[in-house]
């Protein structure tokens, strides 16, 4: 890159492969390490790494975790009875952020999908059975994202939990079709959470 020292030629490039991150922005960045303090930047390179090497999918719930169980599964406060069920590690986040739900997760890490050959095998779906086996789970509330993958994913599941006996729930509309739990707002999926119907 013209009037670029290498190491910054490769640092944008490397941070250009980030997401949500264009040239400009890598740019911005690399300009403003420059400027910081030698050990502000060890500290973030450090915790690059430490992230990569330290969390990984809490047991129970395949929730990012950086110990065996994730804090939510070992929280006593939490409603172990009611398993909120989502895709991705990200919409525990957004759930978590409207405060208002006070049971445990159970994240699929995908969704079913048969154009892309993903079927229940591939997803967290038979820890979820044997979750719902062995501890005491009053209700599932499936929060699949509501579009065709989500809609498949979570009628597969309450075909397979409702023989267990247990009330399982889905997230009332109001989320837009085709959407992204990830990208609902936190009113809008309170909303949702509190309306949920059976399934
Ligand atoms: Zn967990």
């Amino acid at each position: 890159m013209r009037g670029y020292a290498e190491w910054m030629s490769k640092l944008v490039d490397a941070l250009t492969k980030l997401p949500g991150i264009g040239k400009k922005s890598a740019e911005r960045i690399v300009f403003h390490l420059l400027k910081t303090n030698r050990e502000e930047v060890a500290n973030l390179s450090q915790i690059l790494l430490a992230v990569k090497e330290n969390v990984s999918f809490c047991k129970t719930c395949h929730n990012f975790s950086d110990s065996e169980l994730c804090h939510i599964c070992t929280d006593a406060g939490r409603d172990k009875g009611l398993v909120c069920v989502v895709e991705d590690p990200k919409d525990v986040i957004s759930v978590e952020k409207t405060g208002v739900f006070a049971g445990v997760y159970h994240v699929l890490l995908g969704s079913l999908s048969a154009l892309e050959g993903i079927g229940p095998d591939e997803i967290q779906i038979a820890g979820l059975l044997r979750r719902v086996k062995e501890q005491k789970v009053r209700e599932v509330i499936l929060a699949t994202n509501p579009n065709t993958e989500g809609e498949t994913t979570a009628l597969y599941l309450s075909r397979v939990l409702k023989p267990l006996g247990l009330k399982v729930t889905r997230i009332a509309r109001g989320i837009p079709v085709g959407s992204h739990i990830e990208y609902t707002d936190q009113a809008t999926l309170s909303r949702s959470l509190d309306g949920r119907l059976p399934i």
